[in-house]
């Protein structure tokens, strides 16, 4: 990202509070299967849309399914894009993982649920059991359209229901339905539990939309949405904003403290956010094929920037919503 002479840098205000935030046992592995995407949203930060290439290989996906089975550590994995299910590689890394008990997070945009050649994907995740983070970034229709173009949150909606039909979202089942809040301008999200009750409240009301919890996450001030507030002139007010917010226990909390990122070509990251800065974990580009296991890395420092700023801002922010209460 642009450096800003006016921002302290981020290492500077962890060691002026005394933080040393290192990394802990690896129990996530996010997974970016690609950036092709049926959308192009203003705040996405992968720059992800329909005329991009990059899709990870079946060998790549091979690759970690083994490094999965070496690394019981890892519990979790975090399956994100573009949109996953556009990969057609996709089934063989969710039975892959499945198949050896990990929980299976698919971050679905939903559009793409209702798109030509995706008929079954929804009933595939309800099969396997997987749990299904969606980008919603708002209850009303105005706020989604103008963000994830015009249509997306009437197409939305209908994925939701039919997600619900299927099982997803009920407080009883255990298919889980979790949606995803952004800030549609340069400001911090609202506290979750409030944001999660009027976005039950409304769903339920208008289109008996049910879903299990709300994740308000942080605009990120990389790619396309640091594009945004350059062209705005409102880059350096939003990352002032961002530090101003600095908590600290929200810093204690970073998800890549936990967590390991790898890319569509097989490349190791501390967060997808790193990923799209080319920040490589430890300062040096390493692939899946450098290492034997996944938590191989584990003792390297976290390669932290300026837009670290993003996460620790308020109550935090991480791909499972806010930090702190
Ligand atoms: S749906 Fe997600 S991946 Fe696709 S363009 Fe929008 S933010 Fe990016
Ligand atoms: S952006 Fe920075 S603080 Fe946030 S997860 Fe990535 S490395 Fe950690």
């Amino acid at each position: 990202m642009n450096k800003n002479r006016t921002i302290v840098p981020f290492d500077v205000t962890l060691a002026e509070r005394g933080l040393a935030i290192d990394r802990m046992p690896i129990d996530v592995l996010q997974i970016n299967v690609g950036k092709v995407c049926n959308q192009a949203c203003h705040h996405c930060h992968v720059d992800a849309g329909p005329k991009r290439t990059e899709v990870m290989a079946a060998a790549t996906i091979e690759r970690l399914i083994n490094l999965l089975e070496h690394t019981p550590g890892v519990t979790t994995v975090d399956i994100t894009g573009g949109a996953p299910e556009l990969n057609p590689n996709f089934r063989m890394l969710v039975r892959g993982a499945r198949a050896l008990g990990k929980r299976v997070i698919d971050r679905c945009n939903l559009t793409v649920l209702l798109q030509s050649g995706q008929e079954g994907t929804a009933e595939f995740l309800a099969e396997q059991g997987v749990a299904i983070v969606a980008s919603l970034p708002c209850y009303s229709k105005g706020n989604v359209d103008s963000q994830r173009g015009r249509g997306v949150f009437d197409e939305s909606i209908v994925a939701l229901k039919k997600l619900n039909a299927l099982g997803y979202g009920s407080p009883e089942g255990e298919l889980e339905l979790d949606l995803v809040y952004n800030p549609v301008g340069p400001s911090l999200p609202p506290p979750q539990l409030t944001l999660q009750a009027d976005y039950k409240r409304e769903l339920d009301e208008h289109f008996g939309v049910r879903f299990n919890r709300l994740l308000a996450i942080t605009n990120m001030p990389i790619s396309r949405f640091l594009h945004d507030l350059q062209r705005q002139g409102q880059y350096e007010q939003y990352m002032t904003t961002l530090l101003n917010a600095f908590n600290p226990t929200a810093a204690r909390g970073v998800m890549c403290r936990t967590m390991l990122s790898v890319s569509w070509d097989g490349l190791l990251f501390d967060c997808d956010f790193n990923q799209m800065l080319d920040i490589p974990v430890g300062g040096h580009r390493r692939s899946i094929w450098d290492i034997s296991r996944l938590d191989d890395l584990e003792h390297m420092p976290l390669a932290f920037g300026d837009h670290c700023y993003g996460c620790t801002a308020g109550a935090g922010s991480s791909c499972g919503g806010s930090l702190t209460r």
